[in-house]
């Protein structure tokens, strides 16, 4: 199961060189985005393991939870179908139950790879860690392997520690973006001694640092909260202009709910001479592009720039 598993993504994930800043801090991006073309990025990593326990387990079905922008639900969805599981998308907005047209792109991709989906009122929702919950939908769906949303339990991080490897113990920073922390664990887990884990918050949140501290043992890392621009999925025209130079000087894609806020605070960290001279970063691209075509509604209403990519 695991060598189809990985023959069906690629496996040499290359490093690109970006730039090199003024004191020779050289930054470069590990393009995980590449990984698939639909379940890119660190959502992959997530749900390899936990893909195999569920066939391992004879399980045949896949339930989780998300929002109607959720990187997560459209990988869930992508890799049920690629690898034959049913899936079943619990989404946060009972608004959505009867109204298809308001549907996200993620939702209506979701459903084109046959996700069923289970739309709860926010309140609901909020019960999703709860056993009585989910003890409910067993009652309505039957089995299923519960994928938690986000996708961040321990074979998820499994999965995370495989994002590093041998040709990145030359670099001194390690970044990348940071929602539940999940993927954050699994870099710090696998990054050498000599090497400092930086995690840039996408989310306004003070229990990040210690919710991580909990998934690992090692104290080489820390959070930075100064660049989630008010909180998550919140963007603002800074950002959006910066994204879009950003594709064009470098070629490179970038999602405005993480990497496009993690790229951003590496740039202005620099400016703050964060990083000693002759630093070697390596910013890790997590994927999230699916987001785009949402978030441009969303800056059309608000008469913000669009992403032109
Ligand atoms: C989900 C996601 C993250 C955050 O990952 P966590 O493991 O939840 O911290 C970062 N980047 C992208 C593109 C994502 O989709």
């Amino acid at each position: 199961m695991q060598d189809f598993f990985d023959s069906q993504f690629s496996q040499n994930i290359p490093n690109e060189f970006i730039k090199e800043f003024p004191g020779g801090i050289e930054l470069w991006i590990k393009r995980e985005d590449l990984l698939h073309s639909e379940v890119s990025g660190n959502k992959f990593r997530k749900l390899k393991y936990n893909l195999i326990a569920a066939r391992d387990q004879n399980y045949n079905t896949l339930l989780t939870f998300g929002g109607a922008h959720s990187n997560h639900i459209a990988a869930a969805a992508a890799a049920g179908k690629k690898f034959g599981f049913k899936s079943i998308g619990v989404i946060r907005g009972d608004e959505l139950e009867k109204n298809q047209e308001i549907w996200s792109p993620t939702l209506k991709y979701a459903s084109s790879c046959s996700m069923k989906f289970h739309f709860v009122s926010r309140e609901e929702y909020r019960q999703k860690d709860s056993a009585d919950f989910i003890n409910t939908l067993r009652d309505s769906f039957g089995e299923f392997y519960l994928l938690p949303e986000g996708g961040t339990n321990n074979l998820a991080i499994k999965g995370c520690e495989e994002i590093l490897t041998e040709n990145d113990k030359e670099f001194d920073f390690i970044c990348s973006s940071v929602g539940t922390g999940g993927t954050l664990a699994g870099l710090i887990n696998s990054s050498e001694a000599h090497q400092r884990v930086l995690g840039f918050s996408s989310l306004n949140s003070d229990h990040l640092q210690d919710e991580v501290k909990e998934l690992v043992t090692k104290s080489n890392w820390e959070i930075i909260l100064n660049y989630h621009f008010g909180g998550y999925a919140r963007v603002n025209a800074a950002l959006i202009e910066f994204m879009n130079e950003f594709h064009k000087k470098y070629k490179i894609k970038l999602d405005p709910v993480y990497t496009g806020k993690l790229v951003f605070g590496i740039f202005e960290l620099v400016k703050k001479g964060y990083f000693p001279e002759n630093s070697k970063i390596l910013a890790i691209h997590t994927g999230g592009l699916q987001g785009i075509e949402g978030m441009n509604s969303f800056l059309k209403k608000k008469d913000l720039p669009q992403i032109i990519y």
